[in-house]
């Protein structure tokens, strides 16, 4: 960060500066011109978040230093980027429409499911094969079995798919048969599984962890583009709170704040946000309201029978319902739904 002072600042106002940021816990560097003085700060800018330095006597401009997440930043890339997974785009003006189970069950019920949010007007499936889940004992998944129904099923009903890959040694598998590779919420911060992803040429879904900043999201983001990989696509997906009344907290100003730091498409999941059914259409609303490049929703047509994340299901009607009126929200705020 850099400190310029008013031409006419004072000696002792600049003191007053110095020993400021010293007593913050951070070193300067003055540098006195003919005209300006200069105040490098040396050390731990986090520290200096709350801190408001604009209003110490004497201060003309604060000036901070690009911030870490250098690829994933405005700076480096004021436009929007839009990411394309096999013809469907997200970001720069195009809402994209992820829909399907939590887990892929097998081909008859994903093949009635990718059927009914296709004519709903989802455009790409979603579905796990390796399922990240809190108990050992819970249902893991059908690994590769699953990660050739699904793509059998997306390429019957013409739709791109999405899948999520826990473990870096797995990356490779699921880089074959997927057209975008989800890394969760659990995973946010799985730095090798991250690496793994960015030497892909796959785009990537990166859900946010449940207790994770924007900006940790943005450096986990940063990992993947530094291996060369652009296409990271973001997920509000909810965060840890103290009220037990949903799965999670839906924190919807993550979707404009993270595009005030950064140019990649983020999309909102109001299934796991909430875990709730009846909240799932007010807050897929909201994100969309907010900004959202996207909508991830689980639908399920027998959430009693599901092998994971059930009660959180919207069966295919009342998917059809959102996402009628997501598609007149998008009319509403100028987006574009990629036709398949
Ligand atoms: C999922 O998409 O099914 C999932 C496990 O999501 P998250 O990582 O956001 O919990
Ligand atoms: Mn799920």
């Amino acid at each position: 960060m850099i400190i310029i002072l008013k031409s006419g600042a004072t000696d002792e106002q600049v003191d007053h500066v110095i020993r400021r940021i010293e007593e913050l816990g951070l070193q300067t560097h003055l540098s006195r011109g003919t005209f300006r003085t200069i105040i490098g700060v040396i050390g731990d800018e986090s520290k200096l978040q709350s801190a408001p330095l604009q209003a110490i006597p004497g201060v003309a401009e604060v000036i901070p230093v690009p911030p870490p997440y250098k690829l994933a930043s405005k700076e480096a890339h004021p436009e929007p980027s839009i990411v394309d997974v096999a013809g469907v785009k997200f970001g720069g003006g195009y809402l994209g429409m992820i829909a399907g189970p939590c887990a892929v069950e097998g081909f008859e019920r994903l093949d009635q499911i990718a059927g009914s949010i296709k004519a709903a007007g989802a455009n790409v499936l979603r579905g796990g094969a390796f399922k990240p889940r809190t108990s050992p004992y819970a249902y893991q998944g059908m690994g590769e079995e699953g990660l050739k129904i699904l793509r059998e099923v997306g390429d019957k009903h013409k739709m791109p798919i999405v899948t999520e890959v826990m473990d870096p040694r797995y990356v490779e598998l699921v880089e074959r048969y997927t057209d975008m590779i989800q890394v969760g919420a659990r995973n946010m911060q799985n730095f090798s599984l991250l690496t793994e992803v960015g030497r892909t040429k796959k785009p990537v879904l990166l859900k946010r962890g449940m207790s994770a900043t924007i900006v940790d999201l943005l450096m986990s983001a940063e990992y993947i583009l530094s291996q060369g990989n652009p296409n990271v696509v973001l997920c509000e997906r909810g965060v840890k709170s103290f009220d037990t009344s949903t799965r999670n907290l839906f924190d919807v100003a993550a979707v404009p704040a993270a595009k005030g730091l950064s140019h990649l498409p983020i999309i909102v999941d109001p299934s796991h946000a909430t875990g709730r059914p009846d909240l799932i259409p007010a807050c897929a609303f909201a994100g969309v309201a907010a900004g959202a490049d996207g909508v991830h929703i689980e639908v399920h047509n027998c959430p009693e029978k599901a092998m994971s994340d059930g009660p959180q299901a919207l069966l295919p009607e009342q998917y059809a319902a959102v996402a009628a009126q997501i598609k007149e929200l998008a009319k509403l705020f100028n987006k574009t739904i990629s036709a398949l």
